[in-house]
């Protein structure tokens, strides 16, 4: 893991400080910024592995530096972990649609910062499709199979619509990542899809029924989407 080098943006010293500190012991390289201005100035010479990105910063803010760096070829295909406060779950939404990869609220501890680094850097982007094999998908009791449109529970099928089984097939192929609403609705219909969160909040609610005591893995992320549990 040493050959990992990890870009924290955040303004405040004593957090940068610590999970400087943290990372470090996991053994990464890490390089702290104070300010997006900074960090960018990184960015320009080299290309970290992950990106760390502090929201609320003084100056360029931390959205605007998501926007930049996911808008930019060179830039583009670095994670980014948001790191949040409470009650910033609008700017989440924003930056998990601009296409940052995860987000994590203050305060965290270093077992939980170590954890996500480590998920992120591991699975693969969150927008990239999984192949299009059409083979069945294993993940905890349940097999998922997208040619045939079924779903096994412990050998047991369960009934689903087309809709329905496309959103939990979506978030079953990349389980952990949050996603926001439109996201799912974009992934399921297409960008014509009149997109009402109220829409998706009814698939789930549908899925969670049909699914009975396997609906626990379908996670409500609060004021900011869904996710399938890792
Ligand atoms: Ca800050």
């Amino acid at each position: 893991m040493a050959d990992k080098t990890i870009l924290i943006i955040e303004d405040e010293e004593d957090i940068l400080a610590l999970m400087h500190y943290n990372l470090t012991k996991e053994g990464y390289q890490v390089i702290g910024a104070l300010s997006a201005e900074e960090g960018l100035k990184f960015l320009l010479e080299g290309k970290p592995d992950l990106v760390l990105l502090d929201l609320m910063l003084p100056g360029l803010s931390g959205l605007d530096l998501c926007r930049r760096l996911k808008g930019a070829e060179k830039t583009a295909s670095i994670p980014i972990i948001m790191v949040t406060a409470k009650g910033e779950e609008e700017d989440v939404v924003a930056g998990l649609e601009m296409g940052a990869d995860d987000y994590l609220s203050k305060p965290f501890s270093p077992r939980i910062l170590a954890a996500r680094v480590k998920a992120a850097l591991r699975r693969p982007r969150r927008d990239v499709p999984p192949p299009a094999d059409n083979s069945a998908l294993h993940i905890h009791e349940l097999i998922i199979h997208p040619g045939r449109k079924e779903v096994l529970a412990e050998g047991q099928p369960i009934d689903l619509t087309f809709t329905e089984f496309h959103v939990l097939y979506f978030l079953a192929t990349r389980p952990g990542w949050v996603f926001t609403r439109y996201q799912i609705v974009n992934a399921v219909r297409g960008e014509d899809y009149a997109v009402t969160d109220r829409a998706v909040d009814v698939q789930i609610v549908g899925l969670r029924k049909k699914m009975g005591r396997y609906g626990k893995y379908i996670e409500t992320v609060r004021g900011v989407g869904y996710r399938f549990k890792d």
